[in-house]
């Protein structure tokens, strides 16, 4: 079987949802299941819908909301009547009747969770992953008008995970456990299915039940989970980009197309934070063995990149990496003790506990440096947590670029212009904290 993951740059007009349905008649072979995230930038919209309600500006947040239903209208309108002319038995679905259903379904939610106690993280849980319910929702009524035969699965009946919101961890067993159980249903209970069709990003909180998302970007991951539980043949994800290049084309016009990676290449680029995949999505299909193909929806008769084909495995190429929004967090130890292991594992573990992770770190005896993403929901309670042990100055505004495997001369010529506030290296690994 096959896993594909569609991105929100792939549906988010009407001609990315009749490519995708063609992209699956064409490619998709006959064991199928297709990860689908939210549309376009509705997961931002989400986010800002959050923080009205969190803000206690209603109004404004439905205002939002509004926006979120106009824009998938828009995206649905060309495709009301068209029907697949290879369709055997189109179901015409009325599919602005199907969007005002998730809609209002939305719009509880947000009356019930209004005033409610939940942190703030637990909130956003519970709200933004709507994006990947309303894409999934109305790809499947468009599949249906289009006599494709496939069924839609609710990822919160899968992907189980733990409580960590925002960044929830999958629990393997159940989780595995259950995508074996839908899968097998499938294809023996109902008949003419011809692909699963599901959410990327969001999961369900096996203790309390509420809904989780597994991080920003976290469809790739879902589909990786799923393809490991299901021994796919290959994941592919499809991007509006032609596959994984040596640098973000849009900072660098000269990027070129790398064809094919390790994993070890793959996890190190997404780790030092190339946005071409979602960091986590690697080691599944590694563990499986099982080859990723990052290929462009654009021009789906190109290659694109394969990573972990089995070939090249200690290849290294040059790349540049550069993630930005970080802030630089500098720690002092206020009774000036020793950055000590007991206080370099307090330090972990509040970041751990919020999801974040230490982009960069460095320690001299009394002071410890992390750059982190500028997250203010996450970097404020680790602030609280270790106040009481350090003095925490916090710098914002830079962003942190990757050198890998690059000569001296390219380096100068990637830097040249900038300013830094640090630089570390490790083997041909090299790291500065930008100015932005
Ligand atoms: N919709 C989510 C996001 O925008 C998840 C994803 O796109 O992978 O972060
Ligand atoms: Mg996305």
């Amino acid at each position: 079987m096959l896993v594909f993951k569609f991105g929100g740059a792939s549906v988010q007009d009407a001609e990315g949802l009749r490519r995708l349905l063609r992209l699956v008649r064409t490619y998709g072979g006959d064991s199928l299941w297709v990860v689908v995230s939210a549309m376009g930038k509705t997961t931002n919209l989400l986010e800002q819908v959050v923080q009205a309600v969190r803000d206690d500006r209603w109004p404004e947040a439905m205002e939002l909301c509004g926006q979120i239903r106009e824009a998938h209208l828009e995206r649905i309108q060309p495709l009301r009547l068209e029907v697949d002319s290879r369709a055997t038995s189109p179901d015409q679905k009325n599919l602005e009747q199907v969007l005002d259903t998730w809609m209002d379904r939305l719009l509880e939610e947000l009356r019930s969770l209004r005033g409610s106690q939940l942190s703030y993280n637990c909130f956003y849980d519970q709200v933004v992953g709507y994006g990947e319910i309303l894409s999934t929702a109305l790809v499947s009524a468009y599949f249906d008008q289009n006599g494709w035969g496939h069924r839609w699965v609710d990822a919160r009946d899968v992907l189980v995970t733990d409580a960590t919101w925002r960044d929830a961890r999958i629990q393997w067993e159940p989780t595995i456990q259950r995508l074996h159980e839908v899968h097998q249903e499938d294809y023996r209970n109902h008949q003419g299915v011809q692909c699963v069709l599901t959410q990327g990003f969001i999961g369900r909180d096996r203790v309390s039940g509420l809904n989780t998302t597994l991080g920003r970007e976290g469809s790739d991951f879902t589909a990786s989970v799923v393809a490991h539980a299901l021994h796919a043949r290959e994941l592919w994800v499809w991007k509006d980009v032609d596959g994984v290049m040596d640098a973000d084309p849009r900072l660098f016009p000269m990027a070129r197309l790398l064809p094919s990676l390790s994993y070890l290449e793959a996890v190190e680029m997404t780790y030092y934070g190339a946005t071409v995949i979602h960091p986590k999505t690697i080691q599944p299909l590694q563990n499986k063995g099982i080859p990723l193909r990052v290929r462009s929806f654009l021009h789906p008769e190109a290659p694109g990149t394969l990573i972990g084909g089995g070939e090249n495995e200690d290849q290294r190429h040059s790349c540049v990496i550069v993630k930005k929004n970080q802030g630089l967090l500098e720690l002092v130890s206020k009774d000036f003790s020793f950055i000590s292991e007991e206080g370099l594992s307090m330090i972990y573990r509040a970041l751990y506990e919020q999801g974040l992770k230490a982009n960069l770190a460095r320690h001299t005896a009394v002071s410890f440096s992390l750059v982190v993403d500028n997250d203010p929901y996450k970097l404020q309670p680790v602030q609280e947590a270790l106040s009481p042990f350090f003095e925490i100055h916090l710098t914002q505004g830079l962003s942190l670029w990757t050198l890998m495997h690059q000569s001296d001369k390219m380096r100068r010529g990637f830097l040249s212009g900038k300013q830094w506030l640090f630089e570390q290296h490790l083997n041909d690994i090299y790291q500065y904290v930008v100015v932005e």
